[in-house]
């Protein structure tokens, strides 16, 4: 007890803290118990000395950008929640070529329409993805044939210890949704996006296209983490739990898409256990049915 007063007050001290903070709030699907201590990151020095109060009294981290990729479980996070807020925006020209370093809590959407109005070309695929820079590049997120890692020059990160190093592009060991910052304790600062210069108007089609073709085929009226499953090597994922029959199957809340069998979404008041145990199911009928073992995209955080 005088121990959390004492985390409490010393975290104070920095910044804003939100105790036994409501993580449905926060997330996307709209479902996760509470955080015992959630800081919103605005600068990198108020970063530095929470990580040191962390390490003094061996508190958790975590970070969050949009939450649009998690699931938080009903008992909450025990620790720290950092959601990273750094959103700067800095252009360099290179005649054709233009490098863009965005902080990792710019919103991945924000900064496409940014970059459509100053006639830059290059983040038109990642136009209707929901989260954060930082997000985006710890998941390599893509969409339409793109990944981040065809766009990334170098990623800036602070250690928890407070160091801050850069990597290239090639050191993020970049894979289908997979990076080097899944086993790393490091927060994403910023990141440096190669990209060129457009039209303008041939970029806003492109990003228009691509909207109207997640309207068509993505429960976005409906709270979601995006696809819930990783796709296979050799199969797409959401076609075998649709030939499972598995559309609109629900445990409580949480209910599989009628619209995109992939999605798992939150129909009213699903807890994480409702949305776990469907997880559990859909695995199982699938690995019945085609003897594929199916890999959650969606990351689970908490307790
Ligand atoms: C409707 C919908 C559609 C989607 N479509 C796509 C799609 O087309 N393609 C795709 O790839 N994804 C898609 N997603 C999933 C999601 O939007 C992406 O994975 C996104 O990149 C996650 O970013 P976020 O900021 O929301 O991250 P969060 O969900 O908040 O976090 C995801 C992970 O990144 C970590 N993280 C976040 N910020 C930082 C940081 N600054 N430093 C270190 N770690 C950090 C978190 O700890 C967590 O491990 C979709 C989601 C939804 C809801």
């Amino acid at each position: 007890m005088t121990n959390s007063k004492n985390i409490y007050e010393e975290l104070s001290k920095i910044t804003k803290v939100y105790l036994d903070e409501d993580m449905s709030k926060h997330t996307s699907i709209k479902i996760g118990g509470t955080a015992d201590y959630y800081i919103n990151i605005e600068n990198i020095d108020n970063l530095k000395e929470i990580l040191k109060i962390s390490k003094k009294y061996n508190i958790p981290i975590n970070v969050i950008g949009n939450g649009s990729n998690i699931l938080i479980k009903d008992n909450g996070i025990r620790g720290i929640v950092l959601k990273i807020n750094l959103e700067d925006v800095k252009i360099n020209e290179l005649n054709e070529q233009i490098q863009v370093t965005v902080g990792a809590g710019k919103k991945v959407i924000q900064l496409a329409i940014e970059l459509q109005k100053k006639s830059i070309q290059g983040l038109e695929f990642a136009s209707g993805i929901p989260g954060t820079i930082g997000g985006a590049v710890k998941m390599n997120a893509g969409a339409y044939g793109k990944e981040f890692k065809d766009v990334i020059l170098n990623t800036t990160y602070m250690d928890y210890d407070g160091n801050i190093k850069t990597i290239s592009n090639k050191e993020h060991e970049f894979e289908y949704r997979k990076t080097i910052f899944m086993n790393k304790k490091a927060i994403i600062l910023e990141t440096t996006l190669n990209l060129t210069k457009g039209n303008a108007e041939e970029i806003k089609e492109k990003m228009n296209e691509y909207i109207e073709k997640r309207k068509k085929s993505q429960p976005i009226d409906k709270p979601n983490a995006g696809s819930t499953f990783k796709r296979g090597k050799d199969f797409i994922t959401a076609e075998l739990i649709d030939k499972c029959g598995l559309k609109g199957k629900n445990v409580g809340d949480a209910k599989v898409s009628d619209k995109h069998a992939g999605f798992i979404i939150n129909d009213g008041k699903a807890t994480a256990n409702d949305v776990l145990k469907l997880v559990d199911i859909v695995k199982k009928e699938v690995y019945e049915k085609f003897d594929k073992e199916i890999e959650l995209e969606v990351e689970i955080l908490g307790e």
